[in-house]
C-alpha cells in the first residue's frame, strides 16, 4: 500500500483550457520537451511538420484546429505528469467538458495581448462545477502585451477568482526582460531565440541589486515601483485557496520563447493536486483504495490508420491496473480480461503494464464501451457527472450510393459512439437524422465517413430545432404518447427514445399534454 501512496504522490493529471490561439498548442510543446518526450519542440501540430504528435486526423492538420484530444504522459523532475489535450475549437465543446470531468487541474492559457475571451469564460464555468484548481500562465509577453495590473484586475473581475501573481514580467514585446519572482526575490533574465531548446536559467538574486539596475535601465525605478504596488495590492499565494479552486497562482511568460515555462511548471508539479476522489451515485471513490476502479470520458474512432480500431479513454480512479487483469464491465454486469490496454506516451502508443489512479488508459472497444462505463473489480459503481447533451444542430443525412446503407448505419453508429455527434433513427420513417452542437461536426462526420468508412453522403435539411431524451415509469402513458407523437420520435444510437421537436413552441405545447413524460436536456452517461 505505501509503494501506491508514494506512486500517488508523484501524479499530476492536468488539462490546458485556453481560447483558440492563445498558444494551447505551442505550450504542449514545450512542455513535453520539458519532459523529455521529444527532442525538438515544435512537433506537436501537424501545420507545423511532417511529424504530428498529438493530432491524427489529416483533416484537422489541414484545418490546423485540434479536433480531437490525446494523451500524453511525461516525466518531470520525479514526478509522472498526464496532460489530457482538449480540442480548442468551440464546436468540440461536449469532448472538452467531459475530458475536464478526467482530470484533476487545469492550467489556463491567457493571451497577453487580448487578456480573458469568451472561451475562457465558458471553459472555467466548467471548471467551476467541479471546483478544479487553475493555475494561470499570461502567455505571448515577447509581444506588445497589455498592462499586466490591467490583465490581473480582468480575471478577478470577470472570471470571479483570486489572482495571485507568483511573478511579474519586466516589460513586454522588443523591451520583455524576463521576469521577477515575488516569493524568491530573483529576476529571471529572458533570452531571445530558445525556444526549441532548454534555455539556462539565468537569475539576478535580488530586485534592489546592481545586476537588476543594469538589467532594467532607464525603467528600473518603473518596474522597482510597480512591483511595489502589486506587491501591496494583490493576494499572496495560498496553497488552500487554489486547491480550493478559489484563487488562482499567475505566471507571465512565452511559451513560444519557451521562458516563464520552466517556472510554471515547478509550481505546477509542487502545487497541483494528486488524483482526487471521484463521485460515484454509491459513494465517493478514494485513489488508494485497493481494488481498481476507473471510468470511460472519451471514446475515439479509428485513431490510428495503419489499426482502424477504437479506443475507449478510461481514468483510473482507485487501485491499480496491471496487464492482464480482469476487470467488471459494470453497466454490462461482465467480467472482461485486458490484456492490451494502451497509453500514449508521447504520442506514441506502448503497452502500458501498470497504471494507478490519475493515469489514463485506453482501451480496444469493440462496440461495447460507451462514455461514461465505469469498470470495477466486481463492485457496481457509477461515476456521477459526465454530461451528454442534447444537440442544436440537425441534419438528415442521404447516401450517395443507396447499396451502402449497411457502411452508413455502421459509421454514424461508430462515430457517434465518440459523444460528438449523435445520429437518430426516427420511428415513422427511413430517415437517419444527425445532431450535433457545431456546425463543423457535420463537416467532420461527412469526411471521416469518406475517409474511414467508404461511404459518401449528403446532408439535407430537416426541421429539428431540439432534441428531448424520453422517459416515462407508467408503460401505459408512454405507449399513448408513443402513439400520439410518433411522428416526431426517434431512437438515438443508445436506442434511448427521443422527441425530436421541430420548434420550440411545439416542445413546449408537447410537454404540457404529456406531464407524466419526462423530457431531459442532457443525459449523463
Ligand atoms: P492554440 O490555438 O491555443 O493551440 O494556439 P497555438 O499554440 O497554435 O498558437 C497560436 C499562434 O500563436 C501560433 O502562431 C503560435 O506560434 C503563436 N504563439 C504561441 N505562443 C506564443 C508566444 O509566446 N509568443 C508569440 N509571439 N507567439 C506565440
Amino acid at each position: 500500500m505505501s509503494t501506491l501512496h508514494n506512486e500517488l504522490a508523484k501524479r499530476r493529471t492536468f488539462a490546458i483550457i485556453s481560447h483558440p490561439d492563445a498558444g494551447k498548442t505551442t505550450m504542449t510543446e514545450k512542455l513535453l520537451l520539458w519532459g523529455n518526450a521529444i527532442q525538438i519542440a515544435g512537433s506537436v501540430k501537424g501545420k507545423r511538420g511532417p511529424h504530428a504528435k498529438s493530432d491524427w486526423m489529416t483533416m484537422e492538420q489541414e484545418r490546423g484546429i485540434s479536433v480531437t484530444s490525446s494523451v500524453m504522459q511525461f516525466p518531470y523532475k520525479d514526478r509522472v505528469v498526464n496532460l489530457l489535450d482538449t480540442p480548442g475549437h468551440e464546436d468540440f465543446s461536449e469532448d472538452t467538458y467531459r475530458t475536464l470531468t478526467a482530470v484533476d487541474s487545469v492550467l489556463m492559457m491567457i493571451d497577453g495581448a487580448k487578456g480573458v475571451e469568451d472561451r475562457t469564460i465558458k471553459l472555467m464555468e466548467v471548471c467551476r462545477l467541479r471546483d478544479t484548481p487553475i493555475l494561470s500562465f499570461i502567455n505571448k509577453m515577447d509581444r506588445e502585451s497589455r498592462d499586466p495590473v490591467e490583465l490581473l484586475d480582468e480575471i478577478e473581475n470577470v472570471l470571479k477568482i483570486v489572482a495571485a501573481p507568483i511573478n511579474w514580467p519586466l516589460g513586454s514585446g522588443k523591451e520583455f526582460l524576463g521576469v521577477y519572482n515575488f516569493y524568491t526575490d530573483t529576476i529571471h533574465v529572458y533570452q531571445q531565440g530558445m525556444g526549441h531548446t532548454i534555455p539556462d536559467d539565468i537569475q539576478i538574486k535580488g530586485l534592489e541589486s546592481d545586476e537588476a539596475t543594469q538589467l532594467m535601465g532607464v525603467y528600473a525605478s518603473e518596474y522597482r515601483e510597480q512591483i511595489e504596488f502589486v506587491r501591496g495590492a494583490t493576494h499572496q499565494f495560498e496553497l488552500d485557496e487554489y486547491l480550493a479552486g478559489r484563487m488562482t497562482p499567475v505566471f507571465f511568460g512565452t511559451a513560444l520563447g519557451n521562458f516563464g515555462v520552466r517556472e510554471m511548471l515547478d509550481g505546477f508539479v509542487e502545487w497541483a493536486p494528486t488524483p482526487r476522489p471521484r463521485a460515484t451515485h454509491e459513494r465517493m471513490v478514494e485513489p488508494a483504495e485497493e481494488q481498481f476502479s476507473g471510468f470511460i470520458f472519451k471514446i475515439q474512432a479509428n485513431m490510428d490508420p495503419k489499426h482502424r480500431d477504437r479506443i475507449a479513454f478510461m481514468r483510473v480512479c482507485s487501485g491499480r491496473y496491471e496487464q492482464g487483469m480482469k476487470m467488471k464491465h459494470v453497466r454490462l454486469g461482465k467480467d472482461i480480461k485486458i490484456a492490451d490496454a494502451v497509453t500514449f506516451m508521447a504520442g506514441d502508443r506502448s503497452a502500458v503494464e501498470e497504471a494507478i489512479a490519475g493515469d489514463i488508459i485506453g482501451l480496444h472497444n469493440h462496440g461495447t464501451i460507451q462514455i461514461g462505463d465505469a469498470f470495477t473489480q466486481g463492485e457496481n459503481l457509477k461515476f456521477t457527472g459526465i454530461p451528454h447533451f442534447a444537440p442544436e444542430l440537425f441534419r438528415r443525412i442521404r447516401l450517395k450510393d443507396p447499396l451502402k446503407m449497411k457502411q452508413l448505419q455502421k459509421g454514424l453508429q461508430q462515430l457517434s459512439e465518440e459523444g460528438s455527434t449523435q445520429v437518430f433513427f426516427p420511428l415513422n420513417n427511413n430517415d437517419i437524422v444527425v445532431g450535433a452542437v457545431g456546425v463543423l461536426q457535420f463537416e467532420v462526420v461527412a469526411y471521416r465517413l469518406k475517409d474511414e468508412y467508404k461511404v459518401e453522403a449528403i446532408y439535407e435539411n430537416v426541421s429539428v430545432t431540439t432534441a428531448r431524451w424520453c422517459e416515462c415509469d407508467d408503460s401505459k402513458k408512454l405507449e399513448e404518447f408513443k402513439r400520439k407523437c410518433a411522428e416526431n420520435l426517434a431512437v438515438d444510437g443508445g436506442g434511448h427514445l427521443t422527441y425530436l421537436a421541430p420548434s420550440r413552441v411545439n416542445l413546449s405545447l408537447t410537454q404540457e399534454r404529456h406531464p407524466d413524460v419526462v423530457f431531459r436536456a442532457t443525459r449523463e452517461h
